[in-house]
């Protein structure tokens, strides 16, 4: 059990990535809290933990809302006696050409991935610095934070911008045992991505197998889609990694899609 015992959050938990990652964790022997929009399908996600036998619990939480954010962690923190992993995960996406793109879809992507993360990173970092025990603060990032695909421009800018949080949080982190990293998946099908397959057919006029097989599959070794299982691997490789001496950095997870 490589977290046994550790306290993890984990945003946008109630589906997809992050509820994988939540499942993946509790097996691992850690506590989760699963912080999504809706309290209810975050408490659907903590009962299957909690029937396989793990510890799991859920808060309402809107990442672009400091006071949730706030308070979700410090009922985790009551609950289970401190913090030490973040994972920043909650996303959305939203598809539009430049030209097109309505500054409140603009506003709207940005506040949950930028502002989002920096509230959680902020309330976990108090939590974890009070504590004395380190921590881990990942945040989901994609092949979009080192390349870029049209029609997904703010998307493209808040990953990128990623990188540069995580650094940030690297070295003020330090000090204190803490460490940040960030996770790169390639196309992983999640209801993000199902709901963007007819949306890109469209934009692009081709048919839907084509933007799998000629946009999102392209550049990987294999025409395979990433998995939530593979992401949620590396995300509790990255979380019991024990010292300093991975933080600050990045991990693509895309069969090869962007080989660093
Ligand atoms: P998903 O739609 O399955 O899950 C996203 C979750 O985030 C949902 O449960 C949703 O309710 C929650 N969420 C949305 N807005 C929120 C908010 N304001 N506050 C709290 N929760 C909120 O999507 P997914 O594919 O699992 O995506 C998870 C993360 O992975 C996102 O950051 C996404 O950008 C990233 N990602 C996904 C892929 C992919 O191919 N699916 C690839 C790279 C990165």
């Amino acid at each position: 059990m490589q977290l046994k015992d550790k306290v993890a959050v984990i945003t946008g938990a109630a589906s997809g990535i992050g509820k994988a990652i939540a499942i993946e964790f509790a097996r691992e022997g850690a506590k989760v809290c699963i912080a999504d929009l809706s309290l209810e399908a975050g408490q659907v996600t903590a009962k299957e933990i909690t029937a396989a036998g793990g510890t799991a619990m859920a808060v309402a939480m809107n990442v672009t809302d400091e006071a949730q954010v706030d308070a979700g962690v410090a009922q985790t923190v009551a609950a289970y006696g401190g913090l030490d992993v973040m994972v920043c995960n909650a996303g959305i996406q939203i598809i539009s050409a430049i030209v097109d793109f309505k500054f409140e879809d603009w506003k709207r992507l940005m506040a949950i991935h930028a502002d989002g993360a920096f509230l959680c990173t902020r309330a976990a970092m108090r939590a974890m610095i009070a504590g004395k025990r380190g921590g881990s603060v990942l945040f989901m990032g994609s092949v979009h934070s080192h390349l870029a695909s049209p029609l997904k421009a703010p998307y493209v800018t808040a990953k990128h911008g990623l990188l540069g949080l995580a650094k940030v949080v690297a070295k003020e982190g330090a000090v204190h045992g803490i460490r940040s990293n960030v996770i790169c998946p390639g196309f992983v099908r999640t209801p993000l991505v199902d709901k963007q397959i007819p949306e890109q057919a469209r934009s692009f006029g081709i048919t839907e197998a084509e933007v799998i097989k000629n946009v999102m599959l392209k550049d990987t070794v294999d025409g395979e889609f990433t998995t939530v299982q593979d992401v949620a691997q590396t995300a509790v490789f990255l979380s019991a990694f024990p010292t300093n001496a991975l933080t600050g950095q990045s991990v693509t997870v895309s069969h090869g899609w962007h080989m660093q």
